[in-house]
């Protein structure tokens, strides 16, 4: 028999402040849906300004002793936190699956990854180093340190609600931070989880807060309160905007993961049976419903027939269904709005000339299931050439030069995740370096790992997430003048 995630020690329904497990102050809570079937799986509590101030002044206190924790310590508390995670894989997969739809596969996938970053982050910390900088005067020496930032304002969305906050909550306590989460309504469970781990690995009460509820009033509060240092966003373009407009009014330092519109190229040189392969990783993970998807497939004319046919009949044999069913390779879309979206792009190339090769409606098994899509003869003017798909449609655009698929690549306002297939050495350098995007993968549908930088350009973001680079946002340098020698 399957285990039920409500047995799990880590399936916790309420606000976890100060090291304490709290409900909001008004009683209130709100339903969480498991969007393959529609059913409540359980409650969380809905809280507002109040309570998030009372976990950002929590999080001011324990940050008084947490910032002069050696990095040895901190560096040992995430290595407890990471085999936490480890043995606790199945439990957590199993509740990610229940509230976010994903294939139990991809599930224990997103958890192994959260574990990644955390080991990763336990053995960065241990190397923020700073500098001694040559003196100009006989008399001062100038030294350079690197210093936690402070209190950290997180907010994650619903793809990924477990390694969207691993990539944040590793860095921030590697540093010396403490933090105040918010993950998404939809998915508040995998983050609820991180509280309760977090305290089992040793993180002293305050150091990690999670409140759930009022986007608005909990994003107002993180974003106005001057105790708050910095804010680090995983979500829409559009929500973004509000938050850095909102951010600037205390001038926090703030980390921004925005939307994507990522074009996956295919020259003819490419290794076509590669490209479909990688394509299909690149489109359907997630049903579609990640930042770094796939949002327009440009293939060049004399392989563009052969392709659709490969990726068409690729597309064909992904099993859909409920993520926890075994075998089961894409799963639900999370909600009806999203459902509404896709089938609303999906008209409107259609009206347009668009040629549904396979898919193309509702999945049999109805609710939030939509069959995956592959429209041939797509064109610049349907909407999902600028917008985000966010769904299992796979548009494919036909193109003639190099110079043009460029063109019509950087043709958006995002430059997050790009992707292209050739085998030629020259036109490989080439393009990557003409492409305007913060990740590019060339001969490569899966690019993320915990050990190089993950970011976009232009609004997609600011900021990166994962390597070396990753501890960077949640430090400041201090420049110190020792006189008088
Ligand atoms: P998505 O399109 O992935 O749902 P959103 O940007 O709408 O992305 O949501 C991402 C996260 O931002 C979620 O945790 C959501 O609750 C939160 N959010 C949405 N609106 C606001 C807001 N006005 N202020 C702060 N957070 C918000």
């Amino acid at each position: 028999m399957q285990q039920d995630f409500r047995d799990s020690s880590l399936f916790r329904q309420q606000l976890h402040i100060a090291g304490g497990w709290l409900d909001a102050r008004s009683g209130k809570t709100l339903d969480v849906e498991d969007p393959a079937t529609g059913k409540v799986i359980g409650k969380i509590p809905n809280a507002g300004a109040a309570e998030t101030r009372q976990a950002i002044e929590a999080a001011h206190e324990a940050f008084r002793s947490f910032s002069r924790t050696t990095a040895a310590e901190r560096a040992e508390m995430l290595r407890r936190l990471h085999q936490l995670i480890l043995d606790n894989r199945e439990a957590l997969a199993r509740i990610l699956t229940m509230e976010q739809g994903k294939p139990l596969a991809e599930a224990r996938g997103e958890v192994g990854m959260s574990a990644a970053y955390v080991l990763w982050f336990a053995e960065e910390a241990r190397r923020i180093y700073g500098e001694i900088i040559p003196s100009p005067w006989r008399d001062r020496r100038l030294l350079a340190t690197r210093q936690p930032v402070g209190v950290v304002g997180a907010i994650t969305p619903w793809n990924f609600p477990s390694s969207m906050l691993a990539r944040k909550i590793a860095p921030a306590l590697a540093a010396g931070c403490t933090i105040v989460c918010k993950p998404a309504t939809q998915t508040p469970y995998s983050g609820l989880a991180w509280g309760e781990l977090c305290l089992q690995a040793g993180f002293p009460a305050g150091v990690v807060n999670i409140v759930t509820g009022s986007a608005r009033e909990i994003g107002g509060e993180l974003t106005a309160n001057p105790l708050v240092r910095k804010i680090t966003f995983t979500g829409s373009t559009e929500v973004g905007k509000v938050l850095l407009g909102q951010a600037a009014g205390t001038v926090k330092k703030v980390s921004m993961e925005l939307g994507g519109n990522a074009p996956f190229i295919v020259f003819d040189d490419a290794d076509i049976d590669r490209a479909v392969e990688g394509g299909i990783n690149a489109k359907f993970r997630n049903t579609g419903q990640t930042c770094v998807c796939t949002n327009r497939f440009y293939v060049q004319a004399g392989v563009y027939d052969a392709f659709v046919e490969k990726l068409s009949a690729a597309t064909e044999r992904l099993r859909v269904g409920a993520g926890v069913d075994d075998g089961v390779e894409l799963g639900p879309l999370i909600d009806a709005n999203s459902v509404e979206k896709v089938e609303e792009l999906l008209t409107d190339a259609v009206d347009k000339g668009g040629r549904v090769v396979t898919g193309g409606q509702r999945h049999a098994l109805a609710g939030n299931f939509f069959e995956p899509t592959v429209i041939a003869d797509a064109s610049a003017g349907m909407r999902f050439s600028r917008e985000e798909i966010f769904g299992p449609l796979a548009p494919v655009f036909r193109f003639e030069t190099e110079d043009e698929a460029v063109r019509l690549a950087n043709d958006t306002e995002y430059g997050l995740a790009c992707y292209f297939y050739t085998r030629d050495l020259g036109r490989a350098f080439r393009v990557s370096e003409a492409l305007d995007y913060g990740i590019v993968g060339v001969n490569e549908g899966l690019v993320t790992t915990e050990v190089a930088p993950f970011g976009g350009v232009k609004e997609s973001g600011t900021g990166r997430e994962g390597s070396r680079h990753g501890i960077e946002d949640y430090l400041e340098v201090k420049y110190v003048c020792m006189g008088g020698l």
